[in-house]
């Protein structure tokens, strides 16, 4: 009784998830319930994109725009969240410091997976402006994997929305089964 009292969460999700490897995910039974589910929850991702409510510098305000009514990003499922535990977008834009670099490198593996990474405008693909500064990245590639880049100084709102349907384009082709990753 001592024994099961003492069978902790950390320990069950460790025992449950040794039970899916064997039953599910490696047998027939995890191929056919991805062959059932795959087309389903890859359009349930691809249409609820949750980018992190995250801006440095003048990018920021064409972010904001591109959700307000005129632009109205949230009609392909755009909505941003404060916090990375619920995001599966990180959308950069403006100047990355030496000094911010380690924090949004943190906010990045905070993030659940699958995740994304966007790039928008040039201070967020090479530093702008600011190329060559003794204080800023010269690109978030260079410590964060990025999918999307979106030129411009600053990024217009119609080309952010363009690059969240390239996101959903690239999520749509690479549709992989939930249980066993094919
Ligand atoms: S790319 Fe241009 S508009 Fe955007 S944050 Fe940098 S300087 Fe500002």
């Amino acid at each position: 009784m001592g024994n099961v009292l003492a069978f902790r969460s950390k320990d069950f999700l460790k025992w449950a998830d040794n039970v899916l490897e064997g039953i599910l995910r490696r047998s027939p039974i995890g191929t056919g319930v991805d062959l059932i589910t795959k087309d389903f929850f890859n359009w349930a991702t691809r249409n609820s994109i949750y980018p992190l409510h995250f801006g440095i510098m003048c990018c920021a305000l064409e972010m904001a725009v591109a959700s307000a009514p005129r632009f109205d990003a949230q009609r392909f499922g755009v909505i941003y969240r404060s916090t990375p535990r619920q995001c599966d977008v990180l959308l950069v834009n403006g100047p990355v410091s030496k000094k911010l670099k380690p924090a949004l490198r943190r906010l990045y593996d905070q993030m659940p997976g699958p995740k994304w990474v966007i790039a928008m405008g040039e201070c967020a693909i090479s530093g702008g402006p600011f190329y060559n500064s003794y204080s800023v990245v010269p690109g978030v590639d260079q410590f964060i994997p990025v999918d999307i880049y979106i030129p411009g100084c600053p990024a217009r709102p119609e080309a952010l929305i363009d690059g969240f349907i390239k996101l959903q384009k690239i999520i749509k082709d690479n549709k992989k089964g939930l249980l066993t990753g094919k």
